[in-house]
């Protein structure tokens, strides 16, 4: 999450020789910084540098919608700044498939080409776009239970020997590192996996936990007693 000066001293945004910048795309959640929220007030003044530097702006907002749920915000306080916004169906939301555009007409208007032309076409997309709506329905306000679950999951990894939680934990996602079990996050996650608990590594000390509809508030429990007997 870069603050608006980071934006001007950006070397793309001048001399003839370098690339041209010109777009600014944030991603609210942040991921890989632990499922972070971006302040609102940093995300305008960063769009507000962009804008003034005549970029467009996008919002990654796979997980927009955790941050509005976290933070008691509406995903259009979050959106405002920005030309573009993307929305993932298909991660917390719970749909086998999907994600949302929304911008100007004429952005859309030149999306739909480009997703033709990258051989986006789907005919058929309406039973998708009924998932879509079904969760949009009935999804949003649950993904309150992940974040209570994802810290009551930090909280039980924490207790383990050798796991570092990395905090805050802010919205669904558990970040640990494993280092100091002596072991690598591959040997870790291929232990927990065969016992039924998966997670990803997104580094070589380093395991990500993501709870979501599909998690429930009694496996929070069972994952971590699994933990700990897997790992002695
Ligand atoms: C999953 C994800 C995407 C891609 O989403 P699709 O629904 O597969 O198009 C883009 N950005 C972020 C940050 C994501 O997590």
């Amino acid at each position: 999450m870069l603050p608006p000066e980071q934006v001007v001293e950006q070397p793309t945004l001048s001399g003839y020789y370098r690339p041209i910048t010109m777009l600014l795309a944030c991603e609210q959640t942040h991921n890989a910084a632990g499922g972070t929220i971006w302040p609102l007030e940093q995300l305008q003044a960063v769009c507000q540098v962009a804008h003034d530097h005549g970029l467009k702006t996008h919002l990654d907002g796979a997980r927009l919608l955790n941050a509005a749920v976290a933070t008691n915000r509406s995903a259009a306080d979050y959106t405002a700044p920005f030309d573009t916004v993307m929305l993932c169906l298909s991660k917390g939301l719970g749909c086998p498939i999907g994600a949302l555009l929304a911008g100007s007409a004429d952005d859309i208007a030149r999306a739909r080409t480009l997703k033709q032309q990258f051989g986006g076409s789907m005919r058929q997309a309406g039973i998708v776009a009924a998932a879509g709506l079904y969760a949009l329905e009935h999804h949003v306000d649950r993904l309150a239970e992940d974040h209570d679950n994802a810290h009551r999951l930090a909280e039980g990894l924490a207790d383990l020997p050798g796991f570092e939680v990395e905090m805050p934990i802010e919205t669904n996602m558990v970040f640990v590192n494993v280092q100091r079990t002596g072991m690598t996050a591959a040997d870790v996650a291929a232990r927990l996996r065969q016992a039924g608990v998966g997670c990803s590594q997104p580094g070589p000390y380093r395991l990500r936990f993501v709870t979501h509809l599909d998690v429930r508030s009694e496996d929070i429990g069972r994952a971590v007693a699994t933990a700990r007997a897997v790992l002695g």
